[in-house]
């Protein structure tokens, strides 16, 4: 199957021919990229497809996104779900962030190639540095990460980015009712409320995965996110 008939099948999605080809293009120079450095452990195609390309489009269905908001994607590695949003939504402002330099080379030669040159900013620097900087704190409606860290350390780099009234997402799997249970503390300090939690079925995927919504209630406290190490080694 396709990723464009998966999309319209699982999620109700209907990708344009154009759209179709970014993603294609965007799988070739996965593969190529991933033999030169360590950018994704899935590199079968439909393991691309699924897990990767479908799992991010699939937070389209659940998370409202308004024309022209502002995203960004926390240590997005491959790019995931930030840039897969930004094909389907290109009305969209998103910014990649990363810690690794050389996976947002990566990335920018995929924008380059697939033609995306507005509304993507390409942001070197870590989720507890970017917290504090003019600019980036409190400036997105939506700030989502996949696999970076649990719940109660992740909110520390994702709701001091947010702006009021936007929402912080985490991509999460089987653990996301303990986790989103472990960071109750970290939410209250942060500001953050939580929105809910739904379940994504991906075709042919046997565990389920979560999307766990925290809306930003009220601003974070100037002293968060604490300094690069801080919120891993001493979650709050
Ligand atoms: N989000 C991508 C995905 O789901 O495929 C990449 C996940 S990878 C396991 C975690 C990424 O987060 C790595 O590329 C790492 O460099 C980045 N990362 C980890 N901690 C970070 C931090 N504090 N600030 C920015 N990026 C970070």
């Amino acid at each position: 199957m396709t990723l464009s008939s998966l999309a319209h099948e699982h999620f109700g999605i209907t990708l344009t021919d154009a759209q179709a080809t970014a993603f294609d293009t965007y799988a070739r120079l996965l593969v190529e990229w991933n033999a030169r450095m360590n950018l994704t452990a899935i590199t079968d195609p439909e393991g691309i497809t699924v897990r990767h390309f479908l799992d991010s489009l699939s937070v389209a269905q659940h998370v409202p996104m308004a024309a022209g908001a502002r995203l960004i994607d926390v240590g997005t590695g491959g790019g995931f779900p930030g840039l897969p949003l930004k094909i389907l939504r290109p009305d969209l402002h998103v910014t990649l962030m990363e810690a690794t330099g050389k996976k947002l080379t990566f990335l920018q030669q995929v924008c380059e190639e697939t033609g995306i040159r507005d509304g993507i900013e390409f942001l070197h620097a870590r989720a507890e540095d970017a917290g504090h900087m003019p600019g980036q704190r409190a400036a997105y409606d939506i700030v989502i990460a996949r696999a970076v860290a649990r719940l109660p350390v992740l909110l520390e780099y994702l709701l001091p980015l947010a702006k009021v009234g936007g929402l912080a997402v985490a991509m999460k799997g089987t653990t996301a009712h303990d986790e989103a249970d472990a960071a109750r503390r970290a939410m209250n300090k942060l500001g953050g409320q939580l929105d809910g939690i739904d379940e994504i079925a991906l075709p042919g995927v046997a565990e389920p995965h979560f999307l766990v919504r925290v809306k930003k209630a009220a601003p974070s406290p100037a002293a968060y996110p604490r300094k690069p190490g801080t919120p891993s080694n001493n979650p709050l």
